[in-house]
């Protein structure tokens, strides 16, 4: 064929096999057949590994891993899922960290429960896109139920509302979002003419404390904050909020012409799982009008617990609240929400865009999700909790998250016991932060490397992975527990191993002679 003296190639009978070819690998009702072997050989294949996982993690290095999946060559597919599956073994789920395993002890990852895991399997396959109504349908009217379930069970009123997100993180942004606006339309009400906008900004201060989460720090730059314009303020020695430090800085801004924009209390410390005193932080929050953002991405868990919900008292006076479904109701990532106590607060995201939620959307009641939302497509997560919930219930979840705080004390228990570790602080959640002390020789320096080095040594071995923290400078050791599988049986074990770890560091240390105490003569 030629076009202008270009010769043209027909669509090749070879490329229109092609796509007919590929279109077998689609998703529909002509090619159910494969959708349910292909699944059912995925599930046997993580079966069949969890079943053979006898150590959290094999210890593998990121140097030795590396060349194994660059050396896959993308360009030439397998045609088999048996075989990529075969193949991802190799690259993937031989070397994976494993929560489910009880000696998984590092970061806030739980294990999983079943009904979340077949909500996904379903999310997935049907695919809905939560921002508008007319891509999800229920999927829309389940999020806003499970939203309105959790703004229950914090105790916020008729007008609270909510939106999925994709962590804590997110919310915790979104949260700092909203209370901006709400600082800069209060801050140009006052004034006539109303101020700029680039002009109040500088003057814009988040307040949390020393024990608060990064993404607050991280949020306030998104934001186009000053960098100093998170005040931390210090924490008791429980690694709670002080309210009188709070009080001071609060009455500090106001001095200065500051305009305080949120105060962040956390619910559930990252490090500590330490619950700031709510109710007193309120009521500094209340007396100036000032936005209060409860962040319990972690003590969320406490929302359905049998026993210890009243830790959370007070949360019912936040403006938002962060809660990580993936952090103690053991939900698979992502499933995560931001809530309000008045959903009005949530028009500060709101877009209107003619394709997708043009405002008519809002005069005939048409419920759109993106309106709510940082994001816009976005995964139905809800459906996990909904399963979850459907399946086991609330008290379930709360169960399961009450058994790990019991663990947490008994842990700490043992520590405080143990002449070989120190420990911070006894955790109100589900942490210990402890270090090893050398027995000989107690310098910090000493002190730091013998920590550093168990917890590389125990990953490195598999057998076991915690976690490592700063507390005042010093190098720490964390336990972060969330599976309740986890018994003390294999706390105590991990401590013998961290300990083992530590003296054989000390004593190689000492005989290559960099030991301070082989430094040191005699008196
Ligand atoms: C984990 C955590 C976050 C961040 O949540 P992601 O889901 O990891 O984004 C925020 N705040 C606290 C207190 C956390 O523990």
């Amino acid at each position: 064929m030629s076009f202008q003296g270009h010769t043209i190639e027909a669509p090749s009978a070879r490329t229109a096999t092609a796509a007919e070819d590929a279109r077998k690998h689609l998703f529909n009702n002509l090619t159910l057949a494969d959708y349910r072997r292909s699944m059912a050989g995925g599930i046997e294949r993580v079966a069949d590994r969890i079943a053979r996982t006898e150590r959290p993690f094999s210890g593998i290095s990121p140097q030795r891993l590396a060349p194994e999946i660059s050396g896959i060559d993308l360009d030439h597919p397998l045609n088999d899922p048996a075989a990529a599956l075969d193949e991802l073994e190799e690259v993937y789920l031989r070397d994976a960290v494993y929560f489910h395993h009880p000696r998984y002890l590092a970061h806030l990852n739980c294990p999983v429960v079943i009904p979340a895991l077949l909500a996904e399997a379903v999310l997935t396959a049907v695919n809905s896109s939560l921002d508008t109504w007319d891509q999800s349908a229920g999927g829309t009217l389940i999020e806003r139920r499970l939203v309105d379930w959790t703004a229950g069970r914090i105790g916020f009123g008729v007008d609270a509302d909510g939106i999925f997100t994709s962590g804590g993180s997110q919310s915790n942004l979104q949260a700092l979002l909203l209370a901006r606006e709400e600082a800069l339309a209060r801050a140009a009400a006052g004034t006539v003419p109303p101020p700029a906008r680039h002009e109040l900004l500088p003057r814009l201060r988040v307040i949390a404390s020393e024990a608060s989460h990064f993404s607050v720090k991280k949020s306030a730059k998104m934001l186009g904050l000053d960098m100093d314009a998170v005040i931390v303020v210090p924490t008791d020695r429980s690694r709670r909020m002080r309210p009188a430090a709070l009080a001071a800085e609060l009455e500090r801004c106001r001095r200065q012409g500051l305009l305080v924009m949120a105060v962040v209390a956390t619910a559930g410390t990252t490090d500590f799982g330490s619950i700031d005193p709510l109710p007193a932080i309120a009521e500094l929050c209340e007396r100036d009008g000032n936005w209060l953002h409860v962040d319990a991405a972690y003590g969320c868990g406490l929302l359905v617990s049998p026993t210890r919900r009243q830790l959370l008292d007070g949360v019912e006076r936040a403006h938002s609240v962060t809660v990580d479904y993936h952090k103690s109701f053991f939900q698979p990532v992502s499933s995560s929400a931001l809530v309000v106590s008045d959903g009005a607060l949530l028009r500060h995201a709101t877009y209107y865009a003619d394709y997708l939620n043009p405002a008519r959307t809002v005069e005939q009641r048409i419920p759109n999700q993106v309106d709510k939302s940082l994001q816009t497509t976005r995964r139905f997560d809800a459906l996990k909790l909904w399963l979850t919930l459907r399946v086991m219930g609330a008290d379930a979840v709360g169960a399961l998250f009450d058994e790990v705080v019991d663990r947490a004390a008994a842990a700490h228990d043992l520590l405080v016991a143990d002449p070989r570790f120190e420990v911070v602080t006894r955790s109100q959640l589900s942490t210990v932060v402890f270090r090893y002390l050398p027995q000989a020789d107690r310098d910090d320096t000493t002190a730091d490397a013998a920590n550093l080095y168990a917890r590389e040594a125990l990953a490195a071995s598999g057998e076991a992975v915690v976690a490592g923290t700063k507390v005042d400078g010093k190098h720490y050791l964390k336990f972060t527990l969330l599976n309740p599988e986890t018994g003390l049986a294999d706390i105590v074990q991990v401590l013998d191993l961290l300990a083992g770890h530590a003296e054989r560091h000390l004593a190689e240390r000492s005989s290559a002679g960099h030991g301070r105490s082989t430094d040191r003569s005699p008196s």
